[in-house]
C-alpha cells in the first residue's frame, strides 16, 4: 500500500489567527498561555486536516512561533551571546529576542538577520555560530508536540531541519573558520534528539536537506556522507527530505546516503523521477513530491497518477506520495475564497485542498481503487485540464502585439551618453540631484481612507479629494526640503504588486490567500491566471495631477515586470518567460501614457529581479536574459528625452551587474546604506556606464541619519563612480516611517547634497577626481 504524507502545512492559520495571537503577545496583549493554547488548537487543526484527507502520518515540528530555522537553533542551544541566554531551556521570550530584538521580557539586543529561504519569498532567520561553539540540546518543545499529537490519536512524523542544511545556512561571526568544524558537535545533538525521538516511539523522522539541490563543494557534499553515517545509528527511520529543484550531481550521493528513505521534488524536477527510483537501493522508499507545493492551482490528477504508476512499477510499495516541499509556502484554505467567480475558485488549490489530492493519489494507486475514487479523479483532472482550455486564459491582441514587438530591437534609441545629455537639456538638474524611491509615510489616516473607500464608505469623490489632499502636501513637503526630483507619494497604493495587479485583466485576488513571509508578516500574491493586458491607464491621473503641483521634475513610478511575476502565483500554463513579456508590454503602454501625459522622468521598480535568480548557477544566465529582456521590453519605448529610472532594494550586485547595466536604465536607485564595501567593490570591478543613486541612508531604522555619514559615503563612492553619475536618494521607499522622521532624515539629505556640490564644483571635470582618488 502507497504511504501518503505532507512534508509540513502551514502555520498561520486560515484565518491568520497565529499572526494576530503572536502580535498581541509581543505588545502585551495576550499571556504566554493564551499563546500557547492558540498554537496547540492550531496543531490540532491542521494534523485534524491531513487525517480527514487520508495521510498515513501528521506531520509535527513544522508549527513554529516564527520560523523553523531558529527553531532548530534553539534546539541546538545556538543562541547569541547578546541575548544573555544561559543555557537551559530556550525560553518563549529568548526566542522571540532572536527573531525581533525585542520581547515581552529581557533586554533588547539586535535581532538575527533575516533571510530569504532558498528561492522562496519566505525568510528564515541565519544562525549565527562561533569557531567555539557549543551545542547542547536546549528544547522539548518538539517532544512536547509530538507526544501532543499521539495523546490526540495521531501517527506523528516529527520534521526537522537536517542538520547540513541548517550549517549550511548558518554564519561565521567573531572572525572566519570552515564552520564544517563544526559538524560533529552538530550532530552530536541530532542524535540525542532522534534518540528520545525513538524513546517516544517513533518511527520515522523527515530530515529536511534542501542544501542538496543547490551547487555545493566538494567538502560539503562530504559532510553529507559524514552526517548521515553518524546518524544511521538512530533507531529511527529516517526521510531524507529534498525539495525546490531537481538533485543533478547530488543525485547519487542523495540515493546512497544510510537512511531509509529519499523525498525528490518531482514538480520542479520531473525528469529526474525515473533516475531516481532507478539508483535508490531497493531497501530503501521514494516519497515522490508530485502536487506543487509551491503554487495555487488544482493538480492535473491523471498526469499525477499516470506519472506515480510508472513509479510503482518499480517500487511497488516503496512509493510515498506527498507535496514537492512543505505547504507553507501556499494558503490554507481555498474554500474561503467565496468571492471569487466559480470556475476560477475551481482551478485553485491551497494547502487543505492539496492534501486532499494526495490523499486521492494514494487511494486511487490501490490495488483495486473503488468507483467513487475513479470518478473523483476524473472530476478533478477534467478541472485542471479545463483550466489550461479555457478562453478566459488567451488574449489574441495580446500575443498578437507580442510577436510584432519581437521583430523591433528593445533598446532606446540613443546609447545613454546622448540621451544623457539631451535629458540634461531638457530638465537642467544640480550635480548630486536629489529623489526619493517613491512611496512617503503611509499614515494611519491614509490607510484608513483606501479601507473606507474599498468598503463603500466614502464616495469616489471623497477618496479622490482625499487622495489629491495627500499628494498635494506630499509635493509641499518635498519643494520645501529643496528635493529636485519629487514624487507623488504613492498614497493611492496599498501594496507595490497588488496595486497594478488589480488593474490588470489576467490577475484574480484572493481573500485569505495569505502566505507566510517571516514570523508574523504575511503576503497575499495576486493570482496571475491568463493573458495580461491593461484596460486603461493606471497610474496617470495621479501623476498628472502631482505634476500640476510643481515646476519641479515629477517622477512617475511603475512596478517592473520581474517584480510584478515573482511576486505572484504564476500560471503554469506557459514559461515564465513569456507571462514576463505579456507584464511588460502592459507596462509598456503605461510607460508611454505617462509620457504623452508629459511625465518627462518614470520610475520602473524592479525591488524582486534578483530573487528570482535560479538556485543553481548554470541557470542564472538565461533567466537574467529574459528578465532584462522584459525591463527593456517595458522601457525602450520613450524618447531620448524622458528619464528611465529603476530601483532595486539591494546591492548584492557583484555577480549580476553586466545583466543591470544591460538593462540600460538612465539611474539606478539602489540599496548601499547597510554594505557600502560590497557596491563599492561591484563598481570598482565593473565600469557600470549609467547614472546610479546609492541609497545614503537605511529607511528600515527610524534613526535620523547624520550628514556627516552621508557626506562621507557619497565620497566614497566617488571614488569608483564619477561624480558626474551620482544620485542622492534614501535607500527604499519611506511607507514604513512618520513624517517626523522623514521629515529631518531627508533634510539632512539634501544638505548632504550640497555639501558634495560645494566639494566637487570647481573640480572641472569630477572624474579627474576620481582618478585622484
Ligand atoms: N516605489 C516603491 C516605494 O517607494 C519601491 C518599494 C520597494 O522598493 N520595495 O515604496
Ligand atoms: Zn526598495
Amino acid at each position: 500500500m502507497t504511504v501518503a504524507h505532507s512534508l509540513g502545512f502551514p502555520r498561520i492559520g486560515a484565518r491568520r489567527e497565529l499572526k494576530f495571537a503572536l502580535e498581541e503577545y509581543w505588545s502585551g496583549q495576550r499571556s504566554a498561555a493564551d499563546l500557547q493554547q492558540l498554537a496547540r488548537s492550531l496543531r490540532l487543526q491542521n494534523w485534524q486536516h491531513q487525517r480527514e484527507a487520508g495521510l498515513d502520518f501528521v506531520s509535527v515540528g513544522d508549527f513554529s512561533f516564527y520560523d523553523q530555522v531558529l527553531d532548530t537553533s534553539a534546539l541546538l542551544g545556538v543562541v547569541p551571546e547578546r541575548f544573555g541566554w544561559n543555557g537551559g531551556d530556550v525560553d518563549l521570550d529568548t526566542y522571540f529576542r532572536m527573531a525581533r530584538g525585542r520581547a515581552p521580557s529581557g533586554q533588547p539586543a539586535a535581532a538575527c538577520t533575516l533571510t530569504k529561504w532558498f528561492d522562496t519569498n519566505y525568510h528564515y532567520l541565519e544562525p549565527e555560530v562561533t569557531a567555539d561553539q557549543t551545542f547542547a540540546l536546549s528544547t522539548d518543545r518538539l517532544f512536547e508536540q509530538v507526544a501532543e499529537a499521539q495523546v490526540a490519536g495521531f501517527t506523528p512524523k516529527p520534521v526537522l531541519l537536517g542538520p547540513v542544511t541548517w550549517l549550511w545556512l548558518a554564519r561565521a561571526v567573531g572572525g572566519e573558520f570552515d564552520r564544517l568544524t563544526l559538524l560533529e558537535r552538530v550532530l552530536d545533538v541530532y542524535a540525542q534528539v532522534l534518540d528520545r525521538l525513538a524513546e517516544a516511539g517513533v518511527e520515522w523522522v523527515q530530515l529536511d536537506e534542501p542544501a542538496l539541490v543547490l551547487d555545493l563543494p566538494q567538502a560539503w557534499r562530504t559532510a553529507f556522507e559524514q552526517a548521515y553515517h553518524r546518524l544511521k545509528a538512530a533507531r529511527v527511520k529516517l526521510l531524507l527530505a529534498t525539495y525546490f529543484g531537481g538533485l543533478e550531481d547530488n543525485l547519487t550521493l542523495a540515493c546512497n546516503l544510510p537512511v531509509a528513505g529519499l523525498h525528490v521534488d518531482a514538480v520542479s524536477a520531473p525528469d529526474e523521477l525515473t533516475l531516481a527510483a532507478d539508483w535508490l537501493p531497493s531497501c530503501k522508499i521514494l516519497s515522490v513530491g508530485i502536487v506543487s507545493g509551491r503554487n495555487i492551482w488544482r493538480t492535473d490528477l491523471q498526469a499525477a497518477l499516470n506519472t506515480l504508476k510508472a513509479a510503482q512499477v518499480k517500487l511497488g510499495d516503496r512509493l510515498w506520495v506527498a507535496p514537492s516541499c512543505s505547504l507553507l509556502h501556499v494558503p490554507v484554505d481555498r474554500d474561503q475564497e467565496t468571492d471569487l467567480d466559480t470556475e476560477l475558485q475551481s482551478w485553485l488549490s491551497f494547502a487543505v485542498q492539496k492534501l486532499g489530492e494526495i490523499g486521492l493519489l494514494k487511494r486511487a494507486l490501490a490495488d483495486q481503487p473503488d468507483a467513487v475514487t475513479e470518478v473523483e479523479l476524473q472530476a478533478a483532472a477534467k478541472i485542471a485540464r479545463g483550466r489550461l482550455s479555457s478562453p478566459r486564459l488567451h488574449n489574441e491582441a495580446v500575443r498578437n502585439r507580442l510577436a510584432e514587438l519581437a521583430k523591433l530591437p528593445l533598446a532606446r534609441e540613443l546609447p545613454f551618453s546622448e540621451r544623457h545629455a539631451i535629458q540634461q537639456m531638457a530638465r537642467p538638474l544640480p550635480a548630486f540631484p536629489t529623489t526619493t524611491i517613491g512611496s512617503f509615510p503611509q499614515t494611519a489616516d491614509i490607510r484608513q481612507t483606501r479601507r473606507d473607500f474599498r468598503q463603500g464608505e466614502i464616495s469616489a469623490a471623497d477618496y479622490e479629494a482625499r487622495i489629491e489632499a495627500e499628494i498635494e502636501a506630499t509635493v509641499a513637503a518635498q519643494e520645501a526640503l529643496d528635493i529636485d526630483v519629487l514624487v507623488h507619494g504613492e498614497a493611492e497604493r496599498n501594496d507595490m504588486v497588488e496595486y497594478f495587479g488589480e488593474q490588470l485583466d489576467g490577475f484574480a485576488f484572493t481573500r485569505f490567500g495569505w502566505v507566510q513571509s517571516y514570523g508574523s508578516r504575511c503576503v497575499k500574491p495576486p493570482v496571475l491566471f491568463g493573458d495580461v493586458s491593461r484596460p486603461q491607464a493606471m497610474t496617470v491621473r495621479w501623476a498628472r495631477y502631482a505634476a500640476s503641483l510643481t515646476n519641479r521634475p515629477m517622477k512617475g513610478m511603475l512596478t517592473g515586470p520581474v517584480t510584478i511575476l515573482n511576486w505572484s502565483f504564476v500560471r503554469d500554463d506557459q514559461p515564465r518567460a513569456q507571462t514576463a513579456q505579456q507584464i511588460a508590454l502592459a507596462l509598456r503602454d503605461e510607460v508611454l501614457d505617462l509620457e504623452a501625459a508629459g511625465i518627462g522622468i518614470i520610475q520602473i521598480d524592479e525591488a524582486a529581479l534578483r530573487e528570482g535568480l535560479p538556485l543553481r548557477r548554470r541557470a542564472w544566465q538565461q533567466y537574467l536574459d529574459w528578465a532584462v529582456d522584459a525591463f527593456r521590453l517595458t522601457a525602450s519605448g520613450v524618447a531620448s528625452e524622458t528619464q528611465i529610472h529603476t530601483h532595486m532594494c539591494y546591492s548584492q550586485f557583484n555577480d549580476i551587474i553586466a545583466s543591470i547595466a544591460r538593462m540600460d536604465a538612465d539611474v539606478i536607485t539602489i540599496e548601499t546604506s547597510r554594505s557600502d564595501k560590497r557596491l563599492l567593490n561591484a563598481f570598482r570591478d565593473f565600469d557600470y556606464p549609467n547614472d546610479i543613486g546609492p541609497g545614503v541612508y537605511d529607511i528600515h531604522s527610524p534613526n535620523i541619519p547624520s550628514v556627516e555619514a552621508m557626506v562621507e559615503l557619497l565620497e566614497n563612492a566617488a571614488k569608483v563612480i564619477p561624480a558626474q553619475r551620482l544620485w542622492v536618494n534614501p535607500d527604499c521607499g519611506l511607507k514604513t516611517r512618520r513624517w517626523e522622521e522623514v521629515q529631518p532624515a531627508l533634510a539632512a539629505m539634501v544638505s548632504a547634497a550640497k555639501v558634495l556640490r560645494q566639494r566637487f564644483a570647481g573640480a572641472g571635470d569630477a572624474k579627474r577626481l576620481t582618478e585622484d582618488a
